[in-house]
């Protein structure tokens, strides 16, 4: 697969942070290389991005997107049948957006599912809190994302 370089600035700042050799950190320093599936409308693949835009403000992993055919991570509509907008998958490096989320959520469901994605896991407030749609990163967000190793102080 095809690695952005700056994979290599995100692993490095990582190694830095954790303050060990860049060859010993595993630190999830990988960037999360995204796959837009074309099913999606533009409306919803910018609203994508946009999230992607905004966990890059802060993060030291980076949200990137590639042509088709060469993303890490797949961005895919869900079956209509799904009870839930989304869901990401990190063993699989596969988000799902269901198709009927209505294009002014999709950015609060892409914002929740990129957190996954960062190696974020479910907590009880903020975006990765699974019951509520969040836009609005918090102090609690920004402590949540440098637990699980994705951002600096
Ligand atoms: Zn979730």
């Amino acid at each position: 697969m095809k690695r952005p370089l700056s994979s290599v600035r995100t692993r490095l700042a990582c190694a830095l942070f954790a303050g060990a050799p860049l060859w010993l950190t595993s630190c999830g320093t990988d960037s999360v290389d995204c796959e837009i599936d074309a099913v999606f409308t533009d409306r919803q693949a910018a609203e994508i991005r946009r999230a992607a835009d905004d966990w890059n403000r802060f993060t030291v992993r980076e949200v990137t997107f590639a042509p088709e055919g060469e993303g890490d991570w797949l961005i895919l509509p869900a079956s209509v049948t799904l009870n839930r907008l989304g869901y990401a998958q990190r063993k699989r490096r596969l988000i799902r957006i269901n198709p009927v989320t209505p294009d002014d959520q999709v950015y609060a469901v892409a914002l929740h599912e990129l957190g996954h994605a960062l190696g974020l896991g479910h907590v009880k407030e903020g975006v990765m809190d699974p019951d509520r749609q969040t836009i609005k990163f918090s102090a609690f967000d920004m402590a949540e994302c440098r637990r699980a190793g994705a951002c600096a102080n």
